[in-house]
């Protein structure tokens, strides 16, 4: 029994990449777009990305998204 067929394909969790600095991360925000964007660069964005801290507008497609059900 060597292959149980569980192990066929990688897991889609590992590293995301930030459409804002490029970089592997290994949590990002994500749109239902398919945009994603890293902790770091959420932080430095907030003032243009977020009115209220809840949630926060996907600069792709402009959807508002949360921050907390993800
Ligand atoms: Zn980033
Ligand atoms: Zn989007």
């Amino acid at each position: 029994m060597a292959r149980s067929g569980y192990t066929r394909k990688h897991k889609l969790q590992t590293a995301t990449k930030c459409h804002c600095c490029r970089r592997q991360v290994p949590f990002c925000w994500t749109c239902r777009c398919g945009f994603a964007i890293c902790q770091e660069c959420m932080q430095a964005n907030l003032w243009g990305m977020s009115c209220n801290g809840i949630t926060w507008q996907c600069p792709d497609c402009g959807q508002q998204n949360g921050f907390g059900n993800q």
